[in-house]
């Protein structure tokens, strides 16, 4: 490890090289924004598979802003919505807000998902270090990038190295989109840590048709993949119909990004990113 006096000293990219090229992970997740029932999610993973994707989601806590509102199907829905991603080959990804739901799931789960609204729960992401799943830490709607990084540090310093960092949009002035997604995070982020970086273009708009483009936008810029509400019946979606694309447009949608990183990598011989680092 560097003797630099980098804040974060284990995400710090100044720890570890950041895997490019073709040694870059990729996450193509989709899903639901929630688990509604075993039919539902047994054809999603169904679609989420034949598009290529490689991760399902969905969640069965659900943090919503009003206690009014949908909360998810609970713990019971983990069984068989583990059962329909192996059953396609995926893996699982879930949201955990407190240590009580993580100790209800984490067995059936693959990749813990941290929302937005926890990113700032310490102690969730000290237990999230304590074992050894990886964990997609979403951004908190008004973090800071050095807030951020330091919320994956809580996790890292337990010893859990698979941290994945998630922008998904922050809040903005214009109520036109849900949150105003912040691209630069990619490549603003990639300079100063070595973690994986992620896009969520469904909570970071608010709106179907930008899904794509912000999609294609992310992984431009970079990303290491992105993680996408689709449903069969995207209207009828419990929670987030707005942002829910149909599950008939991920083949597209992963085929497009799928090309764009291979444009991206095909330039990493032109420009290195170690001389830009230099100068960050
Ligand atoms: C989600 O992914 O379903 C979710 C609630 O996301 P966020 O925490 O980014 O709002
Ligand atoms: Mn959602």
């Amino acid at each position: 490890m560097s003797n630099s006096n980098t804040p974060y000293p284990l995400a710090s990219i100044e720890n570890k090289q950041r895997p490019s090229g073709s040694d870059a992970p990729l996450f193509l997740i989709a899903g639901p924004c929630s688990v509604e029932s075993e039919v539902q999610i047994h054809s999603i993973a169904k679609e989420v598979a034949a598009a290529g994707g490689t991760h399902l989601r969905g969640g069965v806590f659900k943090p919503r802003t009003s206690p009014y509102e949908f909360q998810g199907l609970g713990a019971e829905a983990i069984v068989y919505f583990s059962e329909a991603a192996k059953a396609n080959g995926l893996k699982v990804v879930s949201e955990v807000m407190d240590l009580d739901q993580l100790e209800q799931i984490q067995d059936y789960v693959d990749v813990l998902q941290v929302g937005t609204r926890n990113m700032y729960n310490y102690p969730l992401l000290k237990a999230l270090g304590k074992q050894r799943k990886p964990v997609i830490l979403k951004r908190g709607f008004s973090a800071t990038y050095k807030e951020f990084i330091l919320a994956a540090e809580y996790i890292l310093l337990g010893g859990n190295e698979q941290v994945i960092l998630c922008e998904r949009g922050v809040r903005s002035f214009d109520s036109h989109t849900r949150n105003l997604l912040d691209v630069t995070a990619v490549p603003a982020l990639s300079a100063l840590t070595h973690l994986p970086i992620i896009v969520d273009p469904s909570h970071g708009t608010g709106l179907r048709h930008c899904v794509e483009p912000m999609a294609c936008a992310a992984m431009a810029a970079g990303a290491n993949g992105v993680i996408i509400e689709a449903h069969t019946s995207p209207d009828q979606a419990l929670t987030d119909s707005k942002q829910t694309i149909s599950t008939s447009k991920l083949k597209g949608i992963f085929n497009k990004l799928i090309s764009i990183r291979g444009v991206i990598n095909a330039g990493e011989n032109v420009t290195t990113r170690d001389e830009d680092h230099k100068t960050a």
